[in-house]
């Protein structure tokens, strides 16, 4: 349900909100940011949406805001990303991002639940049987199970994509989650590409917001086959190879590095396909400048721009609350 007219706001003590029709609720956690923004005048909420998910009910908002411009912490660094499954990420800086703690047993449960529901009576339209309500509570389970899994991913995604567009002034990532194929299994893999999707979707914002950028590597381009040392394009490597070994150079490396060495390689070459020039400094990265002065303008989640221009992109966001039963 969408609200975009009528009085919507955060009470006071920020724990509550007041929606058309819907009236005063109670916030399962303060929204204390977002009405700290709006009392200081640099956000304005545009509408409400309330939806149902995994057992709980939500509060989106969508606010135009005003943001200040910001700086990489090293605006000329480069670094590559290549997402996977046994870990969130794997840097081309050799750090191993773990997965959020937690996130194995969830998937685990995730499993179990999906066996539980598989043996109960669900609804079967040639017999005309309607599913039982064991059925029913078993798929509610599954329902709750799956969010937790997602909303773990997520968090932990959030809180590596916020320290890449913080430190790096280029992000390198993937077109397709070609380290996520590695994983034939149908729900791990379901679950890497659903979060190599989210961790584009968030690169993508958040480096427009920090002043970096985000450079999408080709569809083609051989990330994984090629070897980060020398060049060498292998033509074939073992889906259940997980060391890359260079025939050529001798290099011996983790496969998920030497693809990320291989992505963050690439933005040398972006700068100069688009520039056709080097810089003074002949460091490509460092003349991707952010605008200064941005208006906001209200924009859907997740059709943001990729950075990949170097201009601010519009700045507009939306905030998640969960919701505790109605007042
Ligand atoms: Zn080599």
């Amino acid at each position: 349900m969408r609200f975009t007219t009528g009085a919507i706001r955060v009470e006071p003590d920020r724990k509550h909100v007041v929606l058309p029709r819907l009236g005063r609720l109670r916030l399962h956690e303060s929204a204390r940011k977002l009405a700290r923004r709006v009392e200081a005048g640099t956000a304005r909420i545009m509408s409400a949406t309330v939806r149902r998910d995994g057992g709980r009910w939500h509060v989106a908002f969508t606010v135009q805001i005003d943001r200040t411009d910001r700086r990489p912490a090293q605006p000329g660094s480069v670094v590559g990303v290549d997402v996977g499954i046994i870990h969130l990420a794997v840097l081309s800086t050799g750090e191993l991002v773990p997965n959020p703690r937690h996130l194995h047993g969830a998937q685990r449960v995730l499993r179990r639940l999906g066996r539980g529901l598989s043996r109960e009576a669900g609804p079967d339209r040639r017999a005309g049987a309607r599913p039982s309500r064991r059925w029913h509570r078993a798929r509610a389970r599954l329902g709750r199970a799956h969010a937790r899994v997602a909303n773990l991913r997520r968090d932990g995604l959030h809180k590596l994509t916020t320290r890449l567009a913080r430190e790096h002034g280029t992000i390198v990532v993937e077109d397709l989650n070609v380290s996520g194929m590695l994983a034939n299994r149908r729900l791990a893999r379901h679950i890497a590409d659903a979060g190599f999707a989210e961790l584009r979707r968030q690169l993508a914002y958040k480096a427009g917001w920090n002043g970096g950028r985000l450079i999408v590597a080709d569809r083609w381009f051989p990330s994984s086959k090629t070897c980060s040392g020398c060049g060498t394009v292998r033509t074939k490597l073992a889906l259940a190879e997980r060391t890359y070994t260079c025939a050529t150079c001798g290099l011996v490396l983790d496969r998920d590095l030497n693809a990320a060495r291989n992505l963050a390689a690439l933005a040398g070459e972006a700068v100069d396909a688009r520039s056709g020039r080097e810089s003074p400094n002949g460091r490509g990265a460092d003349r991707e400048t952010p605008l200064a002065g941005q208006v906001a303008v209200k924009r859907q989640p997740g059709t943001a721009p990729a950075g990949q221009t170097g201009t601010v992109p519009p700045q507009g966001r939306t905030t998640n609350h969960i919701l505790t039963r109605a007042h």
